[in-house]
Formats: C-alpha cells, structure tokens, sequence
C-alpha cells in the first residue's frame, strides 16, 4: 500500500516539474522573417522555442514584394524581426516603421562578406556555406539573448546544424572538383549567384541583373546568346521566382537545353526539391554538376 502511494506520489511530483519547467520557459519567441530562407533557419534553429511567421511565400520574389496589411499586424506582436538586409528588402523599411514595431530587429547578413559592384551590392549572400554560416552565428546569439535561459539547446542545434551543413558542403565540394573549370559556366535569369560563382568558381551569366525590377534590354540578351556560342555553354538554367520565357527563348536561339531549375531567393514548395536551405544548396550544385558533366 505504501508503496503504492510512493508511486503516486513521484508521478504527482514529476507532473509538478514538468509543468514548473515549461512554465520557467516562458512562451516561445515570436518572429516574422522577411523571406523564406530565414524562415527555414530560424525553424532549425529555434526549434521548439520558436513561433514564426514568414512575409514572402516560398517561390515569390522578395526584391518587388508588396506588403499586405497581415504582415503589418504580424510584426506588431513580434519580439523580434529577421530580415537578409544588403538593400535586399526594399520594403522592409517602410513596413517596420509603419507598423510602429519597436523590438528587436535582425539583419541576418550582418557581417558576411559581401560582393559589391561599384556602388551597388549583391544582395544574395545566402547562396554561400561560408556567409550562412555568419548568418547562423547571427540568429542563435539573438535566440540565446532572448531566451538565455535555453542557452545550451540553442548551442545544441546550432551544433548539429552546423555539423550537417559541413558535411554537405565537404561532399559538394569533391563532386565539383572533378569538373574543369572551364566546363562550370552556366546561364540562369538574374544575378542572384554571385556568391554561390565565387565560392565553387563557377561562371554565372544573367541577361537581368541583381533584380529582377529591370527588364533585360536587347543588347543584354545578344550578349549572353553571344557568350553563350563563343565559351560553348551548355547548362541553362531557369529559377523559381522568375518568369522562364527570355530563358527559353534565349536556349531555343542557341540550341542549348534548359538544365532544369535552381532555386535562388525563394525555397520550394514544401514538397519540392528544395524545401529548406540544406536542400536547395544540395539542389542547385547537384543539377549544376549534372549540366556540366558533357554526357
Ligand atoms: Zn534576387
């Protein structure tokens, strides 16, 4: 009989520290990330303590994104705000300062080693292991600011991601090193890879430039259908957030083939081939080096 009350009574105190712990959690840090990348991260990284909501959908273009007034009431119940940063979201700005937000906002670039043009920056620093690895530094310091208390599970899951992350990029990196250089150019929609080019020296060429705001001007695409003949390209590439029809229409006037799909600003669909971060950068380097391999 006593010990049967024993039992009921270490159940009793073991129900009593589980709700004291999740108590002493506090509630889950509520953040709205501009983009879909940072939403995937942020999910990774957070986990559990995390509650997130996304401005741009997957497969939706960021630099001429309209915001709706949802994202506006989003942000004002936000402890805290994540956006790339590098003039990336134009509109990010205004929206914060609309909204009346006052909290903690996160520029996830911040410190990464970006690729300017003159006066101009290349937004598109995730398309780097080596810059989202800063990016990751960024979000698990905020995270553990916010919420030291869970400190050790948020070094914990950095540390795993970071571990996956390695292996991926080691592995991508063998694969590629088997390719020539001179065989890794390749034609995609706008110049969202630059990053991606200097890391695994490959030649991206784009008709648009670094936005895709501006029209590509006819002598934008002569020159790339002419760089195309001269260095014998032969991987084309459309992306996920852009309109395909100049790319077609540039492959039908070289006779090259469209090599498929990569995933530049925005993730896939949820059951697509590049459904959060680790997956597009396996995505995009695995059909760049399938393009490159003259079969
Ligand atoms: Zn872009």
């Amino acid at each position: 009989m006593c010990r049967i009350t024993n039992f009921f009574k270490l159940i009793f105190l073991c129900l009593l520290f589980v709700t004291n712990t999740a108590n002493a959690n506090g509630s889950s840090i509520r953040i709205v990330t501009s983009f879909s990348i940072l939403e995937d991260l942020v999910k990774e990284l957070g986990g559990e303590y995390v509650n997130v909501v996304n401005l741009v959908d997957r497969n939706s273009d960021a630099h001429m994104y309209q915001p709706k007034p949802s994202d506006a009431l989003a942000i004002v119940d936000a402890d805290l705000v994540i956006f790339n940063g590098l003039e990336f979201e134009g509109w990010i700005s205004r929206l914060l300062q609309n909204s009346g937000y006052k909290n903690k906002q996160l520029i996830a670039s911040k410190g990464v080693d970006a690729i300017t043009y003159g006066d101009e920056v290349d937004p598109h620093a995730w398309q780097s292991f080596h810059n989202i690895r800063v990016y990751i530094q960024n979000i698990t310091r905020t995270l553990i600011m916010l919420r030291p208390q869970h400190t050790d599970e948020f070094m914990r899951r950095q540390k795993q991601y970071l571990n996956t992350l390695n292996a991926l990029e080691h592995r991508l990196i063998e694969q590629l090193a088997k390719i020539p250089r001179d065989n890794r150019i390749v034609v995609t929609s706008h110049d969202a890879f630059g990053y991606l080019g200097r890391e695994f020296n490959i030649q991206f060429l784009a008709p648009v430039g670094l936005s895709i705001e501006v029209e590509a001007s006819a002598e934008d695409v002569a020159a790339v259908i002419n760089q195309i003949r001269e260095q014998q390209v032969n991987a084309i590439f459309v992306e996920n957030i852009t309109n395909p029809r100049l790319l077609q229409r540039i492959a039908a006037e070289t006779g090259v083939t469209i090599g498929g799909r990569l995933y530049s600003d925005a993730l896939s669909n949820t059951d697509g081939p590049a459904n959060t971060y680790l997956n597009m950068m396996r995505h995009n380097i695995e059909s760049l080096i399938t393009a490159f391999n003259p079969t």
